[in-house]
C-alpha cells in the first residue's frame, strides 16, 4: 500500500423522507420505518437491512449534514478527495438531500449538503490563513449519456471529455471551472447550474429526474513547509518547501431510479428512460463488481457508461465515498424503496483506497518547467528543420533528374561496350595479320591492353554486385513485407478492438433492454393474473346472473298460466275468477270484491273468488229480496204476537185484529226478539196503530155497558188498565218498527247504490285485468329480447375471453359496457 493510502469502505447512508402531504391526503400507508436504536431500517414486514448511517422522517438537514458530510470535508481538506452521492427514485428527496434546489428561497435549517460544505470550506479557509488555498467549481450534468456544462451551456458535448491523470483520479477536460474566493460566490454558480438543469428542457423537473448532476468543488492548498533538519541541515532555515495539496469534493445527484414501466414511459421516452436505466444499471453493475469478494480477479465495467467513467475514483479508486440512498416511506412505492434498499446494500462491502493527492514540490515544477523550456527549444527546432524541408523537396527532383541522367548514360555506356566488344576481335585480327607502322602498333597495343584492363574491372564489379544483390535482396524484401503484413496486422487489430467495443456496448444495450423487457412482461404477468381473476369473478356473477334469470322465468311462466287459467275458468262456469295470491298489485284486492262462493278450506286459503260484476248483481238483489220477504214476515210476526195478547182478554178482539192480518203462523214459544231482526219496516203497517187504537176503545164500551156487578166492573177496570198499559207498549214497539222501516228503506237506498258502484267496479276490474294481460304478453316479449341481449354480451365477453392479452383499457371499456347491459337486462327483467 502507498504511504498515507487508506482503505475505507464506502460509508452508506439511508433517509426516509416523511409523507408529503399530498400522499397523507390520499391516505397513503407507512411501510419503511426505522428500527429504534439500531442501524436498522425495516421495510415491508420482514425485510430489515443494516446500515452505516440511517435517518427517519424526522431527520433534519443539519443532522445528515453533520454525520455524514462533515467528516468527508474534514477529509477535503485534509487532501483527500471525497464524493457524496444521492440515489433513489424520483421525488424520493435526492435534490432536497443534496441541496441541489433552489437555494435562495429554501429557510436556512431546510438547506441541504453543498451549501452547507461551501459554507464550511470557507469557513475552514478563513481559518487558516498560512494556507493558499486556491478554490474551483464545476457543474456537470450527464443526460442521455452525453456531457453538459451547467456553467457554460454553450460548451458543446463534443468538447467535454472524461479522462484519467496519472494518479487514477477522474478529470473533465473542457469542462469550465470558476475560480471563486467566497460563499456566495459558489452559491450563485450552483445556483444557475441548477437554473440551467430545471429549464434544459421543456419538461422542467422531468428533465433532472432524468439526468445524473455532479457538482464538483476542487481545492488546491499551497503551505510552506519546513525542511527536515537531518536531510538539509546545511540549508538555510529561511529556505522553505512548498507543499501542494490537491483535492475535490463531488456531489452528485443522480436520475431517478424507477423502473420504466412505472412512469409509463413509451417510444422516445422509453429509450430515454433505457439510457438512464442503464447508466444506474451500469452504476449497480459496477458497484456489484467492486463489492464481488473475488473481485480482484474480475474486471469492473466502469467505461459502460458516463456515469461510471466519472465516479470511477469514487468508487473503488482513491476517495472517501458516502452513499445517500433516499427512499420514499409511502406503501405505493413498496418496490422501489426496496430496490433502492437492495441497492445501497451491495455498495457497503465496496474499499475504496484514498491518499492525501500531494502536489509535485517547486523543485519538481522547476524541473518541469526546465524541460518544458527544453522541449520549446526542441519544438523551435523542428519548426526550422521544417522551414529546410522545403529545399529538400527541391534536391530531390534534382536528384531524380541526376538519376534519370545517369541512366541515359548508362545506355550510352551500354552500346558503346557492345561497340568495342564488336571492335575488339577486329582490332586484335588487325594487329595480328596486318603489317603496320611501329608506333601504329604501339598504340593498338595499349588500346587493346585498355580495353582488356577495362573488361576484367567490369567482371569484378559485375561479380562483387551479383553478390551484395543476392544478399541484400531478399532481406530488405522479407523485411518489407514483413512491415507491411505487420501493418496491415495492426490494423486489423485496431478494427477488430473497435469491433469488440461497439459490439460490448451493443451487448450492454441489448442486456439491458432484455431486462427492462423481462421486468415488463413480469408486471404484465402480474396483470394478465388479474385480467383472469376479474374475468372468472365476472363469469361467476353471470352465472349467477344466468341463475336469477332462470328463477325470474320460471315465476313468470307460472304466473303466466295462473292468470290464463284464471281467465279461462272464469268464462267456463261464469261465476267466478280464481286470483292468485300472488296477483299484481296494481288490481286492488278490496273485500267488497270479493266473495266466498265455497266455505274456505285450509288448502283454499290462498284463493279467493271474485264475483262477476253482472251475476253479483243479481245475486245482490236476490239477497235483498229475500231478507225484505224475512223483515215483511218478522213483522207480520210481531203482530200475531200483539194478537195473541189480546185474544187472552176477548175472543172479539183476536178475531177484529186477526181477520186484517196475514196468515203467517207463529207459535207463542217460538223465540223472536225484534232485536235479532233486521230492523225493517213496510209502510202499510202504519195503519195498524189506528186499528188497534179503535179495538181498545170498542173494548172499553163493551164492558161498561154488559157488566153490572161492583166487582165485576173492578177487575174489568184492572184489565182495562192492563190492557191499556199493553196497548201503550205495544204503541211505543209500533213507533219503533216504524222508525226502523225509515231505516231501513234508507239502508235499502244506500245498498242499491253500492250494487251500482260493485257493477261499475266490476266493469273496472275487467278492464284492468284485461290491460294486465296485455302488459304480460308486453313483458314476455320483452323477456325474449332482454334474454337475446344477454346471450350476445355473453358471446362478447368470450371475445374479450380470447383476445386476453389485448390491450387492457379495451378490455375495461368491453367490462363496463358489459356491466351496464347486465343492469339493463336485470333491471327490465324486474
Ligand atoms: P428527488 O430529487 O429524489 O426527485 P426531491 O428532492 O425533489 O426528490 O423531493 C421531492 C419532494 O419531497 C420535494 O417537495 C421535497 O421538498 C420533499 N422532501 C424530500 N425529502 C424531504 C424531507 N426529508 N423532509 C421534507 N420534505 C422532503
Ligand atoms: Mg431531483
Amino acid at each position: 500500500m502507498e504511504p498515507g493510502m487508506q482503505e475505507i469502505p464506502v460509508k452508506v447512508a439511508v433517509r426516509i423522507r416523511p409523507l408529503l402531504s399530498k400522499e397523507v391526503l390520499h391516505n397513503h400507508q407507512v411501510c419503511v420505518r426505522l428500527v429504534p436504536n439500531t442501524q436498522q431500517i425495516i421495510i415491508g414486514k420482514d425485510h430489515v437491512f443494516t446500515f452505516d448511517f440511517v435517518f427517519g422522517k424526522n431527520s433534519t438537514q443539519e443532522e445528515v449534514y453533520t454525520v455524514c458530510i462533515k467528516p468527508l470535508l474534514v477529509s477535503l481538506t485534509d487532501g483527500y478527495n471525497a464524493t457524496v452521492f444521492a440515489y433513489g427514485q424520483t421525488g424520493s428527496g435526492k435534490t432536497y438531500t443534496i441541496g441541489g434546489g433552489h437555494i435562495a428561497s429554501i429557510a436556512e435549517n431546510e438547506k441541504g449538503i453543498i451549501p452547507r460544505a461551501i459554507q464550511e470550506l470557507f469557513h475552514h479557509i478563513s481559518e487558516n490563513r498560512n494556507i493558499d488555498f486556491d478554490v474551483k467549481v464545476s457543474y456537470i450534468e450527464v443526460y442521455k449519456e452525453e456531457l453538459r456544462d451547467l456553467l457554460e451551456l454553450e460548451t458543446s458535448a463534443k468538447e467535454l471529455h472524461i479522462r484519467e491523470d496519472e494518479k487514477g483520479n477522474t478529470v473533465i477536460v473542457g469542462a469550465k471551472e470558476f475560480k471563486v474566493e467566497c460563499t456566495d460566490e459558489v452559491i450563485s454558480l450552483l445556483e444557475s447550474g441548477n437554473a440551467a438543469r430545471h429549464t434544459g428542457t421543456t419538461q422542467m423537473n422531468e428533465h433532472s429526474s432524468r439526468s445524473h448532476a455532479i457538482f464538483t468543488i476542487s481545492i488546491c492548498q499551497k503551505q510552506f513547509v519546513e525542511p527536515q533538519k537531518n536531510t538539509d541541515a546545511i540549508q538555510d532555515s529561511s529556505c522553505k518547501s512548498v507543499q501542494m495539496i490537491a483535492s475535490k469534493f463531488n456531489f452528485v445527484d443522480l436520475a431517478g431510479s424507477e423502473r420504466v414501466t412505472k412512469t409509463g414511459n413509451t417510444g422516445v421516452r422509453f429509450k430515454e428512460s433505457i439510457q438512464i436505466n442503464s447508466g444506474l444499471l451500469a452504476l449497480g453493475n459496477v458497484i456489484s463488481a467492486l463489492a464481488d469478494p473475488k473481485r480482484k480477479s474480475i474486471h469492473i465495467p466502469y467505461r459502460d457508461a458516463k456515469i461510471t467513467r466519472i465516479l470511477k475514483d469514487s468508487l473503488g479508486g482513491n476517495a472517501k465515498t458516502v452513499m445517500i440512498t433516499c427512499v420514499s416511506p409511502s406503501s405505493s412505492d413498496f418496490y422501489e424503496s426496496l430496490n433502492s434498499l437492495k441497492y445501497a446494500n451491495r455498495a457497503k462491502t465496496i474499499r475504496n483506497k484514498a491518499v492525501v493527492n500531494y502536489s509535485p514540490n517547486q523543485d519538481r515544477i522547476d524541473e518541469l518547467e526546465l524541460e518544458i523550456k527544453f522541449l520549446q527549444e526542441a519544438l523551435q527546432n523542428q519548426q526550422v528543420s521544417n522551414q529546410y524541408s522545403h529545399d529538400l523537396n527541391q534536391e530531390q527532383t534534382h536528384i531524380s533528374l541526376l538519376e534519370l541522367q545517369i541512366t541515359r548514360l548508362q545506355a550510352q555506356c551500354c552500346s558503346y561496350r557492345d561497340c568495342v566488344d564488336e571492335a575488339f576481335p577486329f582490332l586484335v585480327d588487325l594487329n595480328n595479320e596486318v603489317r603496320l607502322k611501329r608506333s601504329q602498333r604501339d598504340r593498338l597495343q595499349s588500346w587493346i591492353t585498355m580495353v582488356q584492363e577495362l573488361r576484367k574491372e567490369a567482371l569484378s564489379v559485375k561479380k562483387t554486385n551479383r553478390g551484395t544483390e543476392i544478399s541484400q535482396e531478399p532481406h530488405h524484401i522479407t523485411i518489407l513485407q514483413l512491415k507491411r503484413e505487420l501493418k496491415k496486422c495492426q490494423q486489423a487489430l485496431v478494427t477488430d478492438e473497435e469491433v469488440f467495443s461497439q459490439k460490448d456496448h451493443e451487448l450492454q444495450i441489448l442486456q439491458n433492454q432484455i431486462k427492462t423487457l423481462v421486468q415488463e412482461n413480469e408486471e404484465q404477468l402480474e396483470s394478465l393474473k388479474e385480467a383472469q381473476e376479474t374475468h372468472r369473478l365476472q363469469n361467476e356473477k353471470m352465472v349467477e346472473q344466468q341463475i336469477l334469470i332462470d328463477q325470474l322465468k320460471e315465476k313468470l311462466e307460472k304466473f303466466t298460466d295462473v292468470k290464463t287459467w284464471d281467465f279461462s275458468s272464469a268464462c267456463v262456469d261464469g261465476t267466478s275468477v280464481l286470483a292468485s295470491a300472488k296477483r299484481p298489485y296494481s288490481v286492488p284486492l278490496t273485500k267488497n270484491l270479493l266473495y266466498s262462493v265455497h266455505p274456505p278450506s285450509g288448502t283454499e286459503t290462498q284463493k279467493v273468488y271474485i264475483s262477476l260484476p253482472a251475476f253479483s248483481v243479481a245475486w245482490v238483489m236476490a239477497e235483498f229480496r229475500a231478507r225484505s220477504q224475512m223483515i215483511l214476515s218478522n213483522i207480520e210476526d210481531q203482530d200475531k204476537v200483539l194478537h195473541c195478547h189480546l185474544s187472552d182478554e176477548s175472543n172479539e178482539e183476536e178475531e177484529n185484529i186477526g181477520s186484517k192480518k196475514t196468515s203467517f203462523k207463529h207459535s207463542l214459544n217460538k223465540p223472536w226478539t225484534r232485536k235479532e231482526a233486521s230492523p225493517c219496516v213496510l209502510r202499510d203497517i202504519s195503519d195498524m196503530k189506528c186499528q188497534a187504537d179503535n179495538s181498545g176503545l170498542s173494548n172499553k164500551f163493551v164492558l161498561q155497558t154488559d157488566i153490572t156487578t161492583g166487582e165485576e166492573i173492578d177487575s174489568l177496570q184492572k184489565s182495562h188498565v192492563y190492557n191499556m198499559q199493553k196497548l201503550k207498549n205495544s204503541e211505543l214497539r209500533l213507533t219503533k218498527a216504524k222508525q226502523k222501516i225509515r231505516e231501513l228503506a234508507l239502508n235499502i237506498k244506500t245498498k242499491e247504490k253500492l250494487v251500482q258502484e260493485i257493477v261499475r267496479t266490476g266493469k273496472d276490474a275487467q278492464f284492468v285485468s284485461r290491460q294486465y294481460s296485455l302488459k304480460i304478453s308486453k313483458l314476455e316479449q320483452e323477456f325474449e329480447q332482454t334474454k337475446m341481449e344477454m346471450a350476445e354480451t355473453q358471446k362478447q365477453l368470450q371475445e374479450l375471453e380470447s383476445k386476453e392479452l389485448g390491450d387492457i383499457p379495451e378490455k375495461a371499456r368491453l367490462q363496463k359496457e358489459f356491466q351496464k347491459k347486465m343492469d339493463a337486462a336485470k333491471m327490465k327483467v324486474q
